[in-house]
């Protein structure tokens, strides 16, 4: 374009005036100057702004390993204060990878606070969508998301809390065929309700030598425990070999629950999640801890692994 744009202008200062070709492409070289002229000036401003982007670095993903912000010091700064988890802590927290199975009335509270703690990466696996009748209790949902799928009602929250972190929702159920997802993980959480999911989950911590911290609530009382054979203590099925007939031990849906009692153990799940990758305090291995809303009364027991145990008695024998 620019070598055509000078021919012409040659034409227009060589060419004697009155020339048929000087005659045919306008007469005046005023107007092609003009022309030319703007052409230069859109040409400098495309060029310049071409080399002020290529100055500007691309965003890069936040990497597990990568050193704090100065937004995510500020935000973790309460954590850092504390002697048991400081900087390292959260450093530990910032990689780990915490997968928690059901997004309900327990997860609900371990999401959120795994989350605004700034665990690095959080799955969360729940096959269901949000109801109305869930947001009694299942305070990471929203009246506005009723329908969505609960993982995806999650992600939205926890995003919203804490852009900071990395959230993959598994929309479908733990079973078998999902059960490669353990692997990808440092530690599980189990809040669902049925026997079924917790004694295959326990399973399959087991066998993937993860642990595993599991709770579970009926009206107004809850347990919860952190289950790892693999570091000493018991699993789940040593500590209750027997499951309970069906009908026998009412779900939630069936018997009720007070909307707060989820609350309170499902942090307690959040809170031995962060004990747990932070090496702070004592955990509860080998010990189960009951919580009684009614009388607010909470009592810690001893939980012994089994030999005998079909989970983990043959893979991981008592030393
Ligand atoms: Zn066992």
């Amino acid at each position: 374009m620019a070598g055509l744009w000078a021919a012409v202008m040659l034409a227009h200062l060589l060419l004697p005036e009155g020339n048929g070709l000087r005659s045919a492409l306008g007469g005046d070289a005023r107007v092609w100057a003009v022309v030319g002229g703007l052409a230069g000036v859109v040409a400098a401003y495309v060029l310049g702004l071409s080399r002020l982007r290529a100055r500007v670095a691309p965003v890069a993903p936040i990497a597990a390993d990568a050193p704090f912000r100065p937004a995510e010091l500020d935000r973790y700064a309460r954590h850092i204060l504390l002697r048991e988890i400081g900087g390292p802590g959260q450093q530990r927290l910032k990689s780990a990878r915490v997968l928690v199975v059901g997004a309900g009335g327990l997860g609900s509270p371990a999401l959120l606070y795994l989350a605004a703690a700034g665990v690095g990466t959080i799955g969360v696996i729940d096959e269901d969508r949000v109801e109305g009748s869930n947001l009694q209790r299942q305070i990471i949902h929203a009246d506005a998301r009723i329908g969505l799928p609960k993982v995806q009602s999650a992600e939205i929250a926890m995003r919203a809390l804490n852009p900071f972190i990395e959230v993959r929702p598994y929309q479908r159920r733990l079973d078998d065929a999902t059960a490669s997802l353990i692997a990808d993980y440092d530690l599980i959480l189990d809040g669902t309700d049925n026997f079924d999911t917790r004694y295959l989950v326990n399973r399959l911590c087991v066998a993937a030598e993860k642990p595993l911290i599991s709770a579970a609530i009926t009206q107004w009382e809850g347990q919860i425990s952190l289950y790892d054979p693999a570091r000493g203590g018991p699993c789940y099925e040593c500590v209750f070999p027997e499951r309970p007939l069906p009908g026998m031990v009412p779900t939630c849906a069936e018997a009720g629950v007070a909307a707060p009692l989820p609350g309170i153990i499902g942090s307690m799940m959040a809170m031995e999640a962060i004990k747990h990758l932070t090496g702070a305090g004592t955990p509860l291995r080998g010990r189960l801890m009951i919580f009684d809303a009614l009388y607010s009364d909470a009592r810690v027991i001893g939980a012994k692994k089994r030999p005998d145990c079909p989970v983990c008695g043959l893979s991981h024998p008592v030393a």
